[in-house]
């Protein structure tokens, strides 16, 4: 075919009026006109997408009718889970009512009102008024000029080094991928930005050995202190940092870490931010990851569960430290979208978060399917391919190792060029279920709204792909 194909041919009525898709005709048009995220076009080219067409509940249809069960909720956002007709309801009636009005000029909408105040009730209390923006990144760019601000506004204009962390993932935008300690990033379109510098990850099973995990938290903590003095502490603005790490691999931090990254900003009077992208709306089974940490950060960026992904949305969350300076010696504040406060964004995230609330999903997670998915994920731990498990709320993670140990830190790595994570994953795509792969850890952050029946189907499957990962790994003798 050619690629000027007529759109329309591409979708025809089945004989039982189900719809059916040309999905060679699909792939050979995505190859010739679709750039895609984070993705190796050649070898994309190569394989041909997967053509994702239909989803309800935690289950995608692919264009060939085939079944999968969504292990990653979408991008670690379709939180309520997919098929809410009371989204696309609430949504609908928007467009009609008013589909855009922007908020510059004095100007406001009823959505993005109710839903500032509504999430004021529900963030921690100190943060009682929200910046909006489109997505994840853009809240993150929002906190670079907004805490640079403040420190002007504070008499402190040299403060205006950011600190974060390797591994981190905080967006795609300059700022964003700056913030994010991820060297593939940097490397392309000279990054990080000037003003901002990274410190090692609290992973306590790769940079813990010979100590509990208690002492490492307070030791990872601790490279904070160090960068701050090295920085030298009237140059910092503001730390930043993930509650749990998602896309660095759902590292999940000793529970001495959090509050001690809080001694250390207070003592040297630092902002805090937590960036809640994927902790927040519920993942680990409060309402934001800080919750479950336990520290009280000064801002906080959210996106993707807020909508549960049905529409784009993200924002700041603005602790009244900075928010009353900002409001009461800020005058203007040269920032903002085109789409902050989108109406209809807005009327999503109201019902998404009304669905959160009355099927009360975050609790869910923290007495249930959390508990449920942790224990499933710990009985895989058995699996010789397992070398350790580890979950909170509903994100997981497990590395693949070539020869297990007594402990996280005996255990023994593939080594990365063999890329058994991706052929675990394909494992898992061809036999209907998704897992992601961080290298050869495999990580899940399933929709709150899934069943304990659904995570025994999933971890099921699991585990059979990792006897077909076991299979192929051991045929081409790569076992210890
Ligand atoms: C996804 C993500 C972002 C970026 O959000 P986008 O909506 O993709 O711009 C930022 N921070 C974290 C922690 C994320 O997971």
């Amino acid at each position: 075919m050619t690629t000027n194909t007529p759109v329309a041919s591409l979708r025809v009525t089945a004989p039982e009026a189900q719809e059916a898709y040309d999905t060679q005709a699909l792939q050979q048009l995505d190859s010739a006109h679709y750039l895609h995220p984070f993705t190796d076009h050649a070898a994309l080219r190569e394989r041909g997408a997967r053509v994702i067409v239909r989803a309800d509940d935690v289950y995608l249809w692919d264009s060939d009718g085939k079944k999968i069960i969504d292990g990653m909720a979408g991008l670690w956002c379709v939180n309520a889970g997919y098929g809410r007709a009371s989204i696309a309801d609430a949504v609908h009636a928007q467009l009609l009512q008013l589909p855009f009005y922007n908020s510059f000029f004095n100007t406001t909408n009823v959505p993005a009102v109710k839903l500032a105040a509504l999430l004021a009730q529900i963030a921690p209390p100190q943060c009682q008024h929200v910046f909006f923006t489109g997505s994840g990144s853009e809240a993150n760019d929002t906190i670079v000029r907004m805490v640079r601000r403040y420190w002007q506004l504070a008499g402190k204009p040299g403060r205006d080094v950011i600190i974060s962390r390797r591994n981190a993932y905080h967006g795609s935008t300059l700022a964003g991928a700056s913030l994010g300690g991820m060297a593939g990033m940097h490397a392309q379109g000279g990054l990080p930005i000037p003003g901002i510098v990274h410190i090692g990850q609290p992973n306590y099973a790769e940079e813990g050995r010979g100590m509990s995990e208690a002492e490492f938290g307070l030791h990872a903590a601790g490279w904070l202190e160090e960068k701050i003095l090295e920085v030298g502490p009237d140059r910092v603005a503001a730390f930043i940092g993930e509650p749990v790490q998602g896309a660095g691999g759902v590292i999940i931090p000793p529970a001495t870490y959090w509050p001690e990254i809080q001694r250390i900003c207070d003592k040297y009077d630092i902002l805090l931010v937590s960036d809640e992208v994927i902790c927040g709306f519920g993942r680990l089974g409060t309402w934001f990851g800080c919750q479950l940490m336990g520290f009280e950060p000064d801002l906080i960026a959210f996106a993707k569960g807020v909508t549960s992904g049905y529409v784009p949305l993200g924002g700041v969350l603005v602790g009244s430290r900075v928010a009353h300076t900002l409001i009461d010696k800020g005058g203007d504040f040269n920032h903002g979208f085109t789409y902050s406060g989108h109406p209809a964004a807005c009327a999503a995230a109201l019902e998404n978060i009304r669905i959160l609330q009355a099927e009360r999903l975050v609790e869910r997670v923290a007495l249930e399917t959390g508990p449920h998915l942790k224990a499933r994920f710990a009985s895989l731990t058995a699996h010789p391919l397992v070398g350790h498990a580890e979950t909170c709320g509903l994100a997981a993670g497990l590395n693949l190792v070539r020869r297990k140990g007594q402990t996280a830190h005996d255990c023994e790595a593939f080594p990365s060029t063999q890329a058994v994570g991706m052929l675990c994953r394909k494992h898992m795509f061809d036999n209907g279920v998704i897992m992601r792969a961080v290298g050869d850890r495999m990580i899940v952050a399933p929709p709150l709204s899934i069943s304990v029946a659904q995570i025994d189907e999933m971890v099921d499957r699991i585990g059979y792909c990792l006897d077909l990962t076991l299979e192929e790994v051991a045929a081409r003798g790569w076992m210890a």
